[in-house]
């Protein structure tokens, strides 16, 4: 059974045929979770008991001729910033590391009612704070195309868990791109969607106007199928939209794409952009225009003023977000302390990495008075603008096609002592968290050494189903949905 290729639908498939039983496949990711993870560290925290459980609860069920969820029997990994109840959520940091909650997250809520089951935590940059995971208080997360890259992030444990085959369905956040950046560096498909559509509740804010959950997975019906599980009203996120949500992502997939007018932003194919990112994107246009899709460069001057806006406007939320983490009610707490004064500057400065402080800092400096008008409303003007520049395009455009990460994945290490250039490269990603957009990475390619490369496409608020549907006429067309990086034992 070669389970690092299954996808979400065959596994369904395996379940309802009798191929194998809850407990196999279960039994089976977690063999090969233990026998390859140690090299590429993308779990933080493994439920071998409670899924085994579980699988066996299900194979019962099964027998007794019950119909299961969406999700029935289905392993899945979950990024660990996303509350578990009775399981460790650290969110990769010093600050939470003991941390059980006593509640699920409204989306674990749902994945399990839809019969999910979960076989652990997986590593991210702290507090979702970076693009490499390189940020995590516990361990670096290795890229399984090429264990010197890295994963991406922050929700590089995510990507690299589905990628070398431990889990069909993994779940990530996206605040300013660690879905579809580590989506991309590791050859997935991964779907930010529309801010409101999926709730937050159980979520560990980084910058609660941008982060959005979404899921990574080895084809884009399976991220159809996922997101019909994660979307819905809930009472306990008061930002979520309170309309009659669309859960049927799959029926209408393979409609084609003919006639459909795509975007492309000319800023995002110039100086900057790595030279075989170009080409792959240059081939994907073509492959779209083969489909009967009309591509069309247009200009979106939005790069270097979003990225401006992104790191304000989230450095400052995050330092309103992780002001609570005072290690007086919960969390990491000091033991070198006289004063409360003392208890909680000790307890922040011991309990948080060296990037969540250098936010902190960051958003309270454009936050405090005499900076509050040069820069955080400035940045706040900027995201109008940014928002009515997007409503233009998409007059113009059904969606919007655009590169996802300007580089390849790097060398793990070659970008962690500078922090701007980290910064530098989310410039493709950030704008559609400030405008709340959906947005889908997808497979297009490999370079020349190997590594995989992905685009994205973009579309205005609520419009997955058509975001799904060209990512799935460009997926049939390209049939690369199938590779998996080959691991060996002990490398
Ligand atoms: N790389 C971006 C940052 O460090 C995005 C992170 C995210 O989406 N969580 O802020």
């Amino acid at each position: 059974m070669h389970i690092e290729h299954m996808t979400i639908e065959e596994i369904k498939q395996g379940y309802q045929e009798k191929k194998f039983t809850v407990t196999e496949i279960v039994k089976s990711y977690i063999d090969r979770i233990k026998k390859l993870d140690g090299q590429m560290n993308a779990f933080i925290h493994l439920c071998e008991e409670s899924a085994l459980k579980e699988a066996k609860e299900m194979d019962e069920r099964i027998k007794r001729g019950e119909i299961l969820g969406i999700l029935g029997g289905i392993p899945i990994a979950i990024k660990d910033n996303i509350c578990t109840r009775g399981i460790k959520t650290t969110c990769a940091s010093k600050m939470l590391q003991h941390f059980i909650p006593p509640y699920d997250a409204t989306v674990v809520k749902k994945l399990k009612d839809a019969g999910a089951i979960i076989l652990g935590k997986t590593n991210m940059d702290e507090f979702a704070m970076g693009s490499s995971t390189e940020n995590s208080a516990f361990k670096i997360t290795k890229n399984p195309w090429d264990l010197r890259k890295v994963p991406g992030g922050s929700s590089g444990g995510s990507a690299a868990a589905l990628s070398a085959g431990f889990a069909p369905l993994t779940i990530g956040s996206d605040t300013g791109g660690s879905i579809r950046q580590p989506a991309a560096f590791c050859g997935n498909v991964g779907l930010k969607p529309t801010y409101g559509l999926v709730s937050r509740y159980g979520l560990i804010a980084f910058a609660s106007s941008l982060d959005q959950i979404g899921p990574f997975t080895k084809t884009v019906r399976d991220a159809a199928i996922s997101l019909s599980v994660l979307v819905g009203n809930d009472p306990l996120d008061g930002t979520i939209v309170q309309k009659k949500i669309e859960n049927d992502y799959l029926s209408h997939l393979d409609k084609g794409i003919k006639g459909l007018k795509i975007g492309v932003p000319k800023e995002f194919l110039g100086e900057g952009l790595d030279k075989e990112i170009h080409e792959h994107m240059k081939k994907t246009m073509k492959h779209l225009e083969d489909l009967g899709a009309i591509i069309e460069e247009f200009s979106l001057p939005i790069t270097d003023t979003g990225l401006s806006a992104y790191y304000i406007i989230s450095s400052a939320e995050a330092s309103s977000n992780l002001a609570r983490y005072d290690g007086v009610r919960y969390g990491y707490r000091t033991e070198k302390f006289q004063t409360i004064d003392e208890l909680m500057i000790n307890s922040r400065s011991e309990g948080f990495g060296e990037e969540v402080k250098r936010r902190i800092m960051l958003g309270t400096f454009v936050l405090s008075s005499g900076y509050y008008d040069a820069y955080y409303k400035k940045a706040m003007l900027f995201r109008k603008k940014i928002s009515n520049i997007f409503k233009e395009a998409f007059e113009k455009y059904d969606v919007i096609l655009s590169p996802i990460s300007s580089i390849l994945p790097f060398n793990i290490g070659e970008k962690s002592k500078n922090p701007l250039q980290m910064y530098l490269s989310d410039i493709y990603t950030v704008n559609m968290n400030i405008v709340g957009v959906p947005a889908i990475s997808i497979p297009c390619g490999f370079s020349r050494s190997k590594l995989p490369i992905g685009v994205q496409f973009i579309g205005d608020h609520y419009t997955e189903k058509k975001l799904l549907q060209v990512a799935f006429a460009l997926e049939q067309a390209l049939g690369i949905y199938k590779e998996v990086p080959v691991m060996k034992e002990g490398e």
